[in-house]
């Protein structure tokens, strides 16, 4: 990872997430912070409570350097306020953050927030199954019309954002889940700005950022507005919570993304933002380990007689999706997807043969998983969508975690062998 000096005070990125955003003193003296379990706090004076609803509500700005009192734990509290502050460093570029109690709190929360019925979202597909379900069951029911794209085509990208009437936000997801198609992000924000603002505020760029950020794409830095996450993945890292983040280039976006959370609930609660924080500083350990196993695993079972196709970024062969990686990714990531040579049998057998690997869904924990899109998370999609997006019965897609790699290959290798 490059570290630039670009965080607040001069601090690199795993200094900051350290250093910055908590302060023992408002914790009696603790070195890490307490959990504040409250759903409601007591006011210094009736003075002080009005002041809070004022200043929660937008009526009133807070003054530089002001002590807010804080109200109730849906609207705010001390544990979602220092994990916001301690994440906004180690997201490039990003001006301020808000913490959601799932990945899908955050982009349904960004989604809702910014779009209007009668206006339209472009948007990449493959699309991660739950967000694939709220475009066609509630987003297009509610008045908003979504027009696809097929990830990594970048001039359709381009035209659509050009054409498309009402634009009002433009959802990327790079790269794309199970076979890693990336798409350019600068490319997109730049036909953003070419079309302009027309009568109504500029469409946003939003990507999320879950599969290669906060350590090794920064879209933020690359002209997009918004990064979502689910931090259930790589964020957390241990496959033990569900927690979703939304970050902001301007930080006037990030006031009505906090009005719509207390409106909807959706506030990550206090126990879950301390296990959250708690993880943030080995982020850059934990995907730089995962990174380096995967690739030493994925460029070795690329040669295996039983692969017939292996998915992942130092693996690509077409000019562009090589352009787009050495741009946008400092390294490829943990997650690969392979074709195997046999079909869905050779794939089922796979899976039922690992030892060590487990069959789940998700990705970014200690533990490698290993699962088979088609007949799960992909299972929703049409056939049709099916093919654009490659996702065939023969494909197992894999997320490498921890372990020593040589293990995690041996046990790939045997379950292939055993086909
Ligand atoms: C898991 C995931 C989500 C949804 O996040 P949850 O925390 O499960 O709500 C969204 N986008 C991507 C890319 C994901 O992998």
């Amino acid at each position: 990872m490059s570290e630039r000096k670009e965080a607040s005070h001069g601090m690199r990125p795993t200094t900051a997430v350290i250093a910055k955003g908590f302060d023992p003193r408002l914790s009696v003296g603790s070195a890490r912070p307490a959990v504040f379990r409250s759903s409601t706090y007591v006011f210094s004076s009736p003075e002080a409570a009005e002041r809070a609803f004022a200043i929660a509500s937008g009526r009133a700005k807070a003054r530089e350097g002001e002590q807010v009192e804080l109200i109730y734990a849906r609207i705010n509290h001390p544990n979602a306020e220092i994990l916001e502050e301690q994440i906004v460093p180690l997201e490039r570029g990003a001006q301020g953050a808000v913490v959601f109690n799932s990945g899908m709190a955050a982009i349904v929360t960004a989604l809702t927030t910014f779009l209007r019925p009668g206006q339209s979202l472009v948007h990449t597909v493959p699309l991660y199954g739950g967000t694939q379900c709220l475009t066609h069951e509630f987003l297009q029911p509610f008045g908003i019309s979504a027009v696809a794209v097929r990830a990594g085509d970048g001039a359709a990208l381009d035209a659509a954002i050009a054409a498309t009437p009402n634009l009002g936000a433009v959802f990327i997801e790079t790269p794309s889940n199970p076979t890693m198609v990336m798409t350019g992000i600068r490319r997109a924000a730049d036909a953003v700005a070419r079309r302009g603002s027309g009568d109504g505020p500029r469409a946003l760029v939003m990507v999320d950022n879950t599969f290669l950020g906060p350590t090794f794409q920064h879209p933020l830095m690359l002209g997009a507005d918004l990064v979502v996450y689910s931090a259930t993945k790589y964020l957390s890292g241990f496959s033990d919570m569900l927690a979703g983040v939304v970050l902001a280039r301007d930080a006037a976006l990030i006031r009505p993304l906090r009005a719509s959370r207390v409106m909807f609930g959706n506030i990550l609660q206090p126990d879950e933002c301390w296990m959250l924080d708690g993880r943030l500083p080995t982020v850059a350990l934990r995907m730089n380990k995962q990174s380096k196993n995967a690739q030493r695993i994925a460029e070795r079972l690329a040669k295996h007689t039983r692969v017939a196709k292996m998915h992942y970024p130092t693996l690509f062969e077409d000019p562009e999706q090589v352009r787009i990686r050495d741009v946008q990714c400092d390294f490829p990531g943990a997650v690969f997807s392979m074709d195997l040579r046999g079909g869905r049998p050779a794939a089922f057998d796979f899976l039922r043969g690992l030892q060590l690997v487990r069959n789940a869904v998700s990705l970014g924990g200690v533990e490698t998983l290993a699962c088979h899109p088609k007949t799960t998370t992909h299972s929703g999609l049409s056939d049709e969508e099916m093919e654009t997006a490659g996702i065939t019965d023969s494909l197992v897609r894999v997320s490498v975690g921890i372990e020593d790699w040589r293990d995690v290959l041996a046990d790939f290798e045997q379950a292939l062998n055993a086909i």
